[in-house]
């Protein structure tokens, strides 16, 4: 796809864009409302890709619209699906610059989009490899959508679809993938707006879950413009190992981040703040800092949520034994948190948290010198 095919598409935008788009091919100004609703319901509710599937819109401005615009994704670069039905997408936004995207089914009422914020991040925690690749810029809203999108055509997850009478498959999203949510605010909120609507994709504001390193002075903004529910990836008990394994603890030490957790709007033991907590042997897995993790959250309506750490090559961290973890897990159940551990997936594709890109960018680089050879080489 060339980049101007990304800027006239269609996909992705919000309804005042929209409006501006059917003003600028001529329809009247009393008509715009209409129309953006009818263009609303193809793009989101239907997910149409050609502008002659929309019915009811007369012929002309079909005509007009395909013209000047499409509704084409970003490109599919690659898709890779796992023995446990995980899928992961690897986006191409334009040239070199990728994000991925993880279906992960079995979670929630049906299944989990987890879905990236930013190429890269700036941030730099010790254990994930994201933190590790210098090339970031914040995804545009329509970029955030299309994750969405791309995911609904290759489930066949539209209502209109072949598969219309199975049940969703997409249904809850989490801000899980690259980069960090709350330093993309305004177009995660205003992606948000875009997936939440009821006239649309419809995934309502308490299936979606933002997950943060802790961007304090970000999260009281987060719920009252988002509603969303709140992730912190604490990973440590004291200010002195997260800020070694969570640099941003050294600007927003614990004691602000669990003020700020406690006073985060709508939290309550029926929308739980959950707390991610990656197992790294030897580091942060010992009982007394699974009683401390205890201690630190009580009066916080809270989940736990212990991830097995997940190597990349190079990274200095291991995996905690998986006795560690369930000694680990047998303190914070016991202090009342239901089944804390999260099981890995997809990991035969290398789809879990953590590892999203590394070897992509590896794998694309060798193919990309491949095909640069095989253009070298006489036919
Ligand atoms: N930047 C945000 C969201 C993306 S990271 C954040 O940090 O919360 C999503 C989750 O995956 C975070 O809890 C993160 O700490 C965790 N993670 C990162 N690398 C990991 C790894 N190698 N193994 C397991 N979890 C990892
Ligand atoms: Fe960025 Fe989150 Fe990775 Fe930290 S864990 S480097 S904030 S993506």
């Amino acid at each position: 796809m060339t980049d101007k095919a990304i800027i006239t598409s269609l996909a992705g935008l919000d309804r005042t864009e929209l409006r501006e788009i059917v003003l600028a091919v001529g329809v009247p100004e009393k008509q715009a409302r209409m129309r953006v609703a009818q263009l609303w319901r193809w793009i989101y509710y239907s997910g149409v890709t050609d502008f002659a599937a929309m019915t009811d819109i007369a012929k002309p401005l079909r005509a007009t619209l395909a013209e000047h615009y499409n509704l084409a994704r970003p490109a599919l670069a690659e898709r890779q699906i796992s023995k446990d039905g995980t899928r992961k997408y690897l986006i191409e936004l334009g040239p070199g610059i990728e994000v991925e995207a993880v279906y992960i089914p079995g979670v929630g009422r049906s299944g989990a989009l987890c879905i990236s914020s930013q190429v890269g991040c700036t941030l730099n925690c010790t254990f994930c490899h994201t933190g590790t690749q210098n090339l970031v810029r914040n995804l545009t809203a329509a970029e955030i959508v299309t994750q969405i999108m791309i995911a609904r055509d290759d489930l066949d997850d539209w209502p209109q679809s072949s598969n219309a009478q199975a049940s969703r498959a997409i249904t809850n999203i989490v801000f899980m993938g690259m980069g960090e949510p709350l330093y993309n605010l305004d177009n995660v909120a205003d992606a948000m707006s875009i997936l939440s609507d009821g006239e649309g994709i419809a995934i309502s504001r308490r299936r979606i879950t933002v997950s943060t390193s802790g961007v304090v002075p970000q999260m009281h903004d987060l719920g009252t413009r988002t509603q969303a529910m709140l992730a912190i990836s604490l990973h440590a008990v004291n200010d002195e190992l997260r800020n070694e394994l969570v640099p941003i603890n050294k600007a927003y030490p614990l004691k602000e981040l669990l003020n700020a957790c406690r006073n985060y709007p709508g939290a309550s033991n029926a929308r739980r703040i959950t707390f991610e907590y990656v197992m790294l042997k030897d580091v942060n897995d010992t009982d007394a800092e699974a009683r401390e993790l205890v201690r630190l959250l009580a009066g916080i309506p809270a989940k736990i949520n212990l991830i097995p750490f997940n190597p990349w090559p190079g990274t200095p961290y291991e995996c905690s034994s998986w006795e560690r973890i369930e000694a680990f897990a047998e303190i914070v159940n016991k202090a009342g948190y239901a089944s804390p551990i999260r099981t890995p997936r997809g990991r035969d594709i290398d789809a879990a948290c953590g590892q999203l890109r590394s070897t992509s960018i590896k794998k694309r680089a060798s193919e990309r010198m491949k095909e640069r050879l095989a253009a070298q080489m006489p036919l």
